[in-house]
């Protein structure tokens, strides 16, 4: 029987990796799939990896119809047996329901990875849906870590150093891949760093290509008090390469466990912080 599988985590969860690796193990087998993602970190029409595997892939847009293109490679004499669909979350409900229609009409099995909830934890519509029909869910374990060391369960955005929690869905984000918040006390800040932004095991809704970089986080602690750069996010919505942050506001991504989720603690405030009481004792 063919199966919908979702396959889901937070950011740097190793989602693209896996999908990667799932389509290795069936190709070996003999069997032909086809590789969608949206608005994966290495650019339109490629499948890539943290860990820096990377291949072509198809690119999802809104108008993309999965029925459709297994039927132009079928009708092209071409085996269709499975679907690799990475990043998930950006898919619409309907074309979610057109990958549940392919399993239970063209035996196809349908492998979807995808991020869970968004930086303001709610569900993505895309990630809804497979929550509702795929037949099995598999939660990640390839664990990322909280700067406080706790299992990271959710996904942060943050505008200028500040983290938000209202805004669009989809907003570009930043890669920060040399080292938005390195740092911190604990040396777990390159985690962080390294999440945020892009769409596999970076940013929640981002996407690592186009918006400025991050630089060194002490950029972000100086415009604490910048309230108004949240309503510079104006990207994205829907469409992950069409919009652009504002000139000035940088976004970017980082894991963090619930509790610090809450109370909106980042690697960066957690180290002001320190910093701070630091000061009372010297
Ligand atoms: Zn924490």
């Amino acid at each position: 029987m063919a199966e919908l599988v979702f396959f889901t985590g937070t950011m740097d969860s190793g989602k693209s990796t896996l999908a990667l690796q799932t389509d290795h193990n069936y190709t070996a087998r003999g069997r032909r799939g086809l590789i969608f993602t949206r608005g994966d970190r290495a650019g339109a029409a490629r499948l890539s990896s943290r860990l820096g595997l990377e291949v072509n892939a198809r690119e999802v847009f809104d108008h993309t119809d999965f029925w459709a293109e297994v039927g132009a490679e079928r009708r092209a004499g071409r085996a269709v047996d499975h679907l690799v669909c990475d990043e998930a979350q950006f898919y619409s409900p309907y074309q979610v329901e057109q990958l549940a229609r392919l399993v239970d009409e063209t035996e196809i099995d349908v492998f979807a990875f995808g991020i869970t909830t968004d930086f303001r934890t709610r569900l993505f519509p895309g990630s809804a849906r497979l929550f509702e029909l795929a037949d099995r869910i598999e939660v990640l374990q390839v664990q990322s870590l909280c700067w406080c060391g706790a299992r990271a369960t959710h996904n942060a955005r943050t505008v200028d150093g500040v983290m938000v929690t209202e805004g669009d869905q989809v907003v570009i984000g930043d890669t920060a891949d040399d080292g938005g918040t390195d740092g911190d006390a604990d040396g777990r800040g390159t985690n962080g760093a390294t999440g945020a932004g892009n769409t596999d095991d970076g940013g929640a809704d981002g996407h690592g290509r186009g918006a400025g970089r991050t630089g060194d986080s002490t950029a972000g602690s100086g415009t604490m008090a910048d309230e108004a750069s949240g309503g510079r996010m104006d990207g994205g919505n829907g469409a992950p390469h069409g919009g652009s942050t504002g000139p000035a506001a940088v976004v970017a991504y980082e894991v963090l466990c619930r509790r610090h989720h809450m109370r909106r603690m980042t690697a960066a405030t957690a180290r002001r912080h320190s910093t701070a009481s630091d000061s009372l004792w010297n």
